[in-house]
């Protein structure tokens, strides 16, 4: 992983020797925050069922909803953006009544 290094640094923008103190230490733990797996759903943030087809009623976003990344990690905002902009659609959409 190269990301947000510094690009004037090399040969790894992220690696480098830690020679001067004074040195502080942090405690990192794994974790998760998105996944690609959940619901398929379409275009209006309707849940679809196993044929394709939208079940009345039904939305989602977020992490409920299969990433529209498809198992890619392009930059970060991937989780945020879609989250925010499908579940918009689906409380734009209820609010209207549509299906
Ligand atoms: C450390 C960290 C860093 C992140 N950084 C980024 C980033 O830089 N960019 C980005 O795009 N995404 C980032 N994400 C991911 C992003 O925050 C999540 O994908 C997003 O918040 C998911 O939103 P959501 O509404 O689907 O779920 P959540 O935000 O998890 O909301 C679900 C809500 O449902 C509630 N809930 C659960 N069960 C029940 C129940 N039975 N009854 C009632 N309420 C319930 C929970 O308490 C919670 O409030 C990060 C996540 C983490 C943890």
């Amino acid at each position: 992983m190269r990301l947000q290094g510094d690009p004037d640094h090399g040969p790894n923008p992220c690696v480098a020797p830690i020679l001067k103190p004074p040195f502080f230490a942090v405690e990192v733990v794994p974790g998760s925050f998105g996944t690609f797996a959940g619901l398929t759903t379409d275009g209006r943030a309707r849940v679809l069922d196993g044929t394709g087809t939208p079940i009345p009623g039904l939305w989602a976003a977020g992490t409920d909803s299969a990433s529209v990344f498809g198992g890619h990690y392009p930059a970060g905002g991937i989780n945020l953006g879609p989250a925010l902009t499908f579940g918009f659609i689906a409380g734009r959409d209820a609010a209207e009544g549509l299906q």
